[in-house]
């Protein structure tokens, strides 16, 4: 028999081993596995994760159970494995099943945390040598496996290429599609990428651009930008990447008192023109809740003056002069023309791109954008993993 635990929240888990026995202690039961390990759980802990019926709703897998209407000092009455599940009747009289797939998933004894921590996808930094994971179009819009591969290519390089996109203007959108709603904004849902002469962007003009993530303006930075190639008739505009993350952990090993302070200073990035003004004030470099770099904001273009205090001040100048010393070497940096039916996808809050001057004399160029968040490639994945 399996609980409904096994598909709590529409995936299953699967059994990795069985329970051994079970033991009641006065405010949690130990959980004895095949293989040797013991797995804590505190009595609240089992009565909030309860997945019978009554306490989670079928349909939608939500709890309606909230746990301050359970006695604090609620404890079990009995404790058995029965037909394989972990089977609690609690001294309210309330009963709880709980399949063991599920709870191994969950436990929280250190072993299993580490084991978790350990599992999690991490980023594969890389430098000039990188090979980059390129994706037929074909093949992503129609394999659901291939588009797996490809999105799981893009969370953990953040750079990835699709080869074979038709080159009418729009395409992009079916492509992007594929992974989740694109996200609008004040350059439009696709972006054109052409020289103009009202630019209310330095994108928008011949300009050599330097390496930058887009729209640093915002609380939160476009998780993923593509860029899909028409035409490039003109000369010059090769487009170069570096993973900054890469270049962080880097600067983290060579100049650590420069990190901390890309870390901590936060620094006002302004996207301005006759109808919007955007601002944002935010460090250059975002740690997440464990310390790892999760995202670089920068656009020098797009800077504010810095206002740190008198004493910060020489040392902000000194690690962002570095920083962008540092996304200037060969060692970090990749170079590539894309050509028409290509695209760039990648990562925009780790990735930072840039484009070298073109001759707009010389030919037409045309290039297409457009941003989703990161949330949406995190969520495709999972629900392809199913
Ligand atoms: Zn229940």
């Amino acid at each position: 028999m399996q609980t409904a635990a096994a598909v709590a929240d529409f995936r299953t888990y699967p059994k990795i081993c069985d329970i051994a026995d079970v033991r009641v202690l006065e405010d949690q039961i130990l959980v004895q596995w095949v293989d040797g390990r013991v797995s804590p759980f505190h009595h609240l802990w089992l009565r909030d994760n309860c997945p019978c019926t009554e306490c989670v709703y079928s349909v939608t897998r939500e709890q309606v159970l909230e746990i301050v209407d359970v006695d604090a000092n609620l404890s079990a009455a009995s404790a058995c494995i029965d037909q394989g599940n972990l089977s609690l009747e609690w001294s309210g009289g309330h009963r709880s099943q709980y399949d063991p797939g599920w709870l191994r998933a969950h436990a929280y004894d250190d072993e299993s945390r580490a084991e978790r921590r350990a599992a999690k996808p991490h980023s594969q930094l890389w430098d000039s040598r990188f090979q980059l994971p390129a994706f037929e179009y074909k093949a992503v819009m129609e394999d659901p496996n291939a588009l797996l591969q490809w999105l799981l290519a893009l969370r953990d390089s953040g750079l990835t290429q699709i080869r074979g996109v038709p080159t009418e203007p729009g395409s992009l959108a079916l492509i992007a599609k594929r992974i989740s709603f694109i996200r609008e904004s004040n350059f439009g849902v696709l972006f054109n990428v052409q020289s103009k002469a009202d630019a209310d962007s330095n994108a928008y003009t011949a300009f050599n651009l330097p390496l930058h993530t887009d729209l640093p303006t915002r609380e939160l930075q476009p998780g993923l930008q593509f860029l899909h190639c028409l035409v490039n008739d003109a000369s010059g505009g090769e487009s170069i990447f570096v993973d900054g993350f890469a270049i962080a952990h880097a600067l983290r090993t060579e100049d650590p008192e420069a990190f901390r302070a890309l870390c901590e200073i936060p620094v006002e990035f302004r996207n301005k023109d006759r109808h919007s003004d955007y601002r944002r004030l935010a460090p250059i470099i975002a740690l997440d809740a464990l310390g790892e770099v999760a995202e670089i904001r920068m656009a020098n273009f797009l800077r504010g003056p810095f206002e740190a205090s008198v004493e910060q001040m020489p040392l902000l100048y000194r690690a962002y002069r570095r920083f962008i010393a540092m996304t200037r070497e060969d060692r970090f940096r990749l170079v590539k023309r894309l050509n028409p039916g290509e695209l760039w996808c990648f990562d925009n809050r780790r990735t930072l791109h840039a484009r070298n001057a073109f001759d707009p004399s010389s030919g037409a160029r045309h290039f297409q954008g457009c941003y989703i968040d990161r949330d949406e490639l995190l969520s495709r994945i999972l629900v392809l993993q199913r």
